[in-house]
């Protein structure tokens, strides 16, 4: 179809919000005469998330499934969806209508005037807990320096032209990190602004483990700034042992005796630290090549349902 909408929505243990989120948006885009397809990934979900997708799809016709054989995550999710996408442009959207499914319209309209990625930014983070949004802060402050693109209020909420679609999924990388990587590839670039709404049904899928790990799994991939900070680390306790051997060899040869044993071992135990931390990052580093150079799939599919099944 010529100027169809795919709808991409990854989904981890929604069935609360599946047939919902699915009304809600098939009857947006059809009123607004909008020809589109409802891509649902289920990302290995444990409830009853991928039934109530296969009910979708019979029941609307727009409605496509595709089911992870297991969890790989939203970021592989999102990756699924654009490749099972038929459309001339795609959205990417949260299944919980936290992404508020009008603003769709908007970025539509925006792209038809010849917008190739439509970037929904966050006037408002929504109801998080105060260690979500401290934590938040930090990981959004660290990955906007080091990507230099401004992270804190980007949103998975995006619509990308064919041609962004194309370019992003030529990107092999295993730990392709979404909001990055739209912007990294370029394009005609417009953004909208939209508040975060709550969640209606289900519960947020972050633990404060999960979203560590995504800090740093995301951090690290965009940045090499943690193995810099090794160096600089290193290049300071030269300095800190250069004047703490001057002043112990003067010690020494103005006949005091030796009596710091407790700057000895408090020394001892803050390089021996520094030098694991380190040796930890770098390590880190090591694993993540290891990873991308075994070069597993980043999804494996169970089944699909929806147009394409006889
Ligand atoms: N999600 C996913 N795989 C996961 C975790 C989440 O596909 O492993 C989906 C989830 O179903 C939702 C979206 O990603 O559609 C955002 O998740 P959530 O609402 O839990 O995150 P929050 O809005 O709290 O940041
Ligand atoms: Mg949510």
């Amino acid at each position: 179809m010529e100027k169809m909408l795919s709808v991409v929505i990854p989904s981890y243990n929604e069935e609360a919000m599946i047939e919902k989120t699915a009304s809600v948006i098939h009857t947006l885009l059809a009123e607004a005469d909008i020809p589109h397809e409802l891509i649902f990934v289920d990302d290995g979900s444990k409830d009853a998330t991928w039934q109530k997708i296969e009910e979708a799809a019979t029941a609307v016709s727009t409605v496509r499934g595709v089911h992870f054989s297991r969890n790989f995550g939203k970021e592989a999710a999102i990756v699924a969806g654009l490749e099972a996408a038929e459309g001339a442009c795609a959205v990417v959207i949260d299944c919980d209508l936290q992404h508020p499914p009008e603003k769709m319209l908007e970025m539509y309209a925006l792209w038809e005037q010849g917008y190739e990625v439509v970037e929904a930014v966050k006037t408002d983070r929504g109801k998080e807990s105060l260690l979500h949004k401290a934590f938040a802060n930090t990981f959004y402050g660290i990955i906007s320096a080091a990507t230099k693109i401004n992270m804190r209020d980007a949103s998975d909420f995006k619509l990308l032209d064919r041609k962004a679609i194309d370019a992003l999924l030529t990107i092999k990388e295993k730990n392709s990190f979404f909001r990055a990587l739209s912007s990294w590839i370029g394009f005609k670039v417009v953004q909208i602004t939209f508040e975060v709404q709550e969640r209606t049904a289900g519960e947020s899928k972050w633990s404060f483990r999960s979203l560590v790990k995504y800090a740093v799994t995301n951090i690290t991939s965009f940045s090499d700034f943690p193995m810099k900070i090794i160096t600089a680390l290193g290049l300071l306790s030269f300095v800190v042992s250069v004047v703490m051997g001057a002043i112990a060899l003067i010690g020494k040869f103005s006949g005091r005796a030796l009596e710091g044993f407790t700057t000895v071992i408090i020394l001892q135990i803050l390089f021996s630290s520094i030098i694991m931390i380190s040796v930890g990052i770098v390590g880190y580093y090591l694993s993540k090549i290891y990873d991308e150079i075994k070069g597993r799939p980043k999804y494996i599919v169970s089944e699909t349902c929806g147009k394409d099944e006889e």
